[in-house]
């Protein structure tokens, strides 16, 4: 009885340390609004606020054939996007994992490689009275973006070092690789993946407004007004009554002021390579929440309130406790949590639980997850308030959302929706609808190049 209380203190103070109270969702959301406005005034802001150069609203008529470059963490994404006319679209793709020599060095000639065997094997038409095939080019890195098919590379992460990279233009650099291989693609677009899923859900969705990922990392772009954005200063200013802005809303509150930030959230960072970036994105995303819990879980494992005092290996290594972990153990409802041993007696070698460990571990998991929950529909909710006016018309607003925590993560959408109709009242919230841009960087990126060549 003694030791199942003092497991008990000790999930409590986790509790406590985990928790996001309403008030403090709306301390955020106040933040968001202040950080949004200093963003787009040019002036110091943890939000960048990056200008995206898409101004045109996809009507759904847009029509033809467009070459679609995806370039992620991990893979290389070529799709053929048919756009119908119609609001709908076919698409075929290839899916090519990125081998560590192009990560460290060749990675424009892979690019390059790829582009070359999906032409053939796909059987692509040069657009006659273009002489090219237009592509659409969503690059999932930071990018200065000085126009719709301009930018610099800012700097590599995700494990990328192509050398002589960082500060060139990205579109240049890949550009000069089809040459190289004598391919008549011509990159009319540089889209950032968040825009990819807006411009896609803008396809289906007249009243598009904004479009979020929530997957390995998490960011957001919406439709700012032009007279709003202060620091843009592009030749056609004064012509435009609207842009979409990705906001690189991961490196939220950046100066660590705001945020509950916990031991074992500080421990991540400290031992991240990049310590005090991205704060917000390591509360909310996949790449970080396994790694959160894991440390959660070995403060308690350290004071013998789990699994007896013992480790693995597993455990013991870091990000060796994966988010889809997490998803799994949350889901799991059966009274004697068998999906939760399966995880941890199979996948993290600890050789035996009792149903107070995995309850335990269970309990640890929701808190991690429903904070990133609660962080996440703050911010939609943060921006969506920004254009209230939008909530309040008749057609409501679509928000698109692509990615593994959205898609995958228990009740990770109702939350969304829970939570929005206590910050935007049940009456707006009724008018919002989330919708899952599955693929979106793809199709977005077609849409983008469509527009931009016409
Ligand atoms: P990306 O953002 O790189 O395009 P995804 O949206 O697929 O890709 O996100 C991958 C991330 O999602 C990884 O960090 C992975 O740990 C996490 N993940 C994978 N499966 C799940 C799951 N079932 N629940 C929550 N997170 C998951």
């Amino acid at each position: 009885i003694h030791e199942d209380e003092r497991v008990e203190a000790m999930l409590k103070e986790l509790e406590e340390e985990f928790m996001v109270s309403d008030e403090k969702m709306r301390d955020i959301i106040k933040e968001f609004h202040q950080e949004m406005d200093n963003g787009l005034k040019g002036k110091e802001s943890s939000l960048p606020m990056i200008p995206s150069y898409v101004t045109k609203r996809p009507t759904g008529k847009e029509k033809g054939s467009y070459l679609a470059l995806d370039l992620g963490g991990t893979n290389l994404r070529v799709c053929l996007v048919q756009l119908k006319g119609d609001s709908t679209f076919d698409m075929e793709q290839m899916k090519y994992p990125i081998p560590a020599e192009a990560k460290a060095s060749t990675l424009f000639e892979f690019i390059a490689d790829c582009v070359e065997k999906f032409l053939f094997l796909h059987k692509v038409p040069v657009d006659p009275s273009l002489g090219y095939v237009p592509c659409g080019f969503t690059f999932s890195f930071p990018v200065n973006q000085t126009g719709i098919k301009r930018g610099n590379l800012v700097m590599w992460n995700k494990g990328f070092s192509v050398p002589n990279a960082v500060g060139r233009d990205v579109v240049n650099m890949t550009q000069d690789a089809f040459m190289r291989h004598h391919l008549r693609v011509k990159i009319v677009a540089l889209v950032n993946d968040t825009v990819g899923s807006l411009m896609t859900s803008g396809y289906s969705f007249p009243n598009a407004q904004m479009g979020i990922i929530f997957g390995t990392g998490t960011n957001a772009c919406y439709w700012e007004k032009a007279s709003k954005i202060e620091k843009y200063n592009g030749d056609d200013k004064d012509s435009i009554d609207e842009m979409v802005i990705n906001m690189e809303w991961g490196a939220f509150d950046n100066a660590l002021k705001l945020l509950p930030y916990t031991p074992y959230d500080n421990k991540l960072n400290r031992k991240s390579p990049n310590f005090g970036l991205q704060s917000y994105e390591k509360m909310i995303s996949g790449m970080y929440l396994g790694e959160v819990a894991r440390n959660a879980l070995l403060w308690m494992i350290d004071r013998r309130a789990l699994f007896g005092g013992r480790s693995s290996t597993e455990l013991n290594t870091g990000y060796g406790f994966d988010t889809s972990y997490v998803s799994t153990i949350v889901a799991d409802e059966s009274a004697d949590l068998e999906e939760v041993r399966v995880v941890i007696e199979l996948s993290l070698n600890i050789p035996e639980t009792t149903l107070k460990d995995r309850q335990t571990v269970k309990r640890v998991c929701r808190l991690v997850g429903d904070r990133a929950k609660k962080l996440s529909a703050a911010a939609m909710c943060a921006v969506l308030l920004w254009r209230p006016e939008l909530l309040d018309s008749e057609e409501g607003v679509s928000v698109g959302i692509d990615g593994s925590m959205y898609q995958f993560y228990p009740e990770f959408e109702e939350s969304l929706i829970e939570e929005s109709k206590k910050f935007l009242g049940e009456e707006r919230a009724s008018r919002l609808k989330l919708v899952l841009s599955k693929d979106g960087s793809g199709v977005g990126a077609a849409i983008v190049a469509m527009i931009a060549t016409n």
